[in-house]
């Protein structure tokens, strides 16, 4: 069985492109661009609890790694550095080298060196702390939200949730349709182009991780303020495309986790600027709603062009009326 230090070296040390010291030493060094705030975010992916531990160990290296920088990506920093600190049950190379080689794929891509770590022995689970760069006051966060401001989703919120589902047999989904919604469960893409170029555009954001209305809720509080949600404008069509009933692909959208996209507020006057923008990276925007002054414990209101349909405090579900 190889030693820890041979286990690092083996599997997680990479010539580093932008850090005086990386992994090998006590201790990391490198250095921030001058006149840069760093932006530093870390989450735990747990066995048993965030994914199944037959899961394909390339795709948890990738996900270890873009949950976190996604994280990132919604407080509109530049990704630059990750530790990874790794609890194994048994040193397996083959699973290591897999899991090293989804990490490293995705690391490579958004231009971030791995400096450090930790290895020990127990319960399969694994902790990346990222490291990013934003300019003083250009961050984005969770509490800048105004009044009359746009609420705008990236992407297609929902199908991390459906393929969950499909996992655990709860739906049935044909060829394609099964990818796709496996693809955006295993694989998924940090929005951090989108998040760089929404600085100076959006009054807040975050990623949408535990599901769009429980993370909406999270921006609601910070802002003060309450959101409608408009039914109508909800990207549902990719989702009942698939086969599924419309009611359960709303449930997918706005209550399923692991999504990774970005939930923003901007203001109305933005609004030609954001449909170019996704025209120009190809990254879906939709416009589902709107933030007003709140109204006491009703964060969440739902409504279709008849009315009001459902609201919630910020939990998992609507209430349904
Ligand atoms: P120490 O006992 O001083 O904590 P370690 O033996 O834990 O040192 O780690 C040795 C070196 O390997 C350190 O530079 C540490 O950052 C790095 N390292 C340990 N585990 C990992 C890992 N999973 N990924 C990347 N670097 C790691
Ligand atoms: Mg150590």
């Amino acid at each position: 069985m190889p030693s820890e230090f041979d286990l690092i070296r083996r599997h997680f040390t990479r010539p580093p492109a932008h850090t005086h010291l990386a992994v090998g030493d006590d201790a990391a060094l490198f250095e921030v661009t001058p006149g840069m705030q760093l932006a530093v975010s870390t989450d735990t992916l747990v066995a048993g609890v965030h994914f199944f531990p037959e899961t394909d160990p390339g795709d948890l290296g990738w996900k270890t790694l873009a949950v976190n920088l996604s994280d990132l990506a919604a407080m509109g920093a530049q990704p630059r550095w990750t530790t990874l600190a790794l609890t194994l049950p048994r040193v397996d190379d083959e699973w290591l080298t897999a899991f090293a080689r989804g990490f490293f794929a995705c690391a490579e891509i958004y231009g971030v060196d791995l400096v450090g770590g930790d290895t020990t022995r127990g319960p399969l689970a694994m902790t990346a702390t990222v490291f990013g760069e934003v300019p003083p006051d250009a961050a984005i966060t969770r509490s800048g939200g105004q009044a009359g401001d746009d609420l705008w989703v990236s992407g297609q919120p929902g199908l991390a949730a459906l393929g969950l589902a499909a996992l655990r047999g709860q739906v049935r989904l044909a060829g394609e349709a099964r990818a796709r919604a496996l693809a955006a469960l295993h694989h998924p893409l940090p929005r951090v182009e989108l998040g760089l170029a929404l600085r100076g555009i959006a009054h807040a954001m975050l990623d949408i991780s535990d599901g769009l209305i429980g993370d909406l809720a999270h921006l609601c509080k910070r802002s003060g303020l309450a959101a409608t949600l408009e039914a109508e404008s909800l990207p549902l069509a990719a989702l009942t495309a698939t086969g599924i009933e419309p009611a359960y692909a709303r449930d997918c959208l706005l209550a399923g986790g692991d999504d990774y996209e970005l939930l923003f507020a901007a203001a109305p006057t933005r609004r030609a600027r954001l449909t170019a923008l996704a025209r120009q990276s190809g990254l879906a925007l939709n416009r589902i709603g709107s933030l007003d002054t709140g109204n006491g414990p009703i964060l969440i209101s739902l409504r279709t062009a008849d009315g009001l349909i459902a609201q919630a405090g910020g939990y998992d579900h609507f209430a349904q009326d």
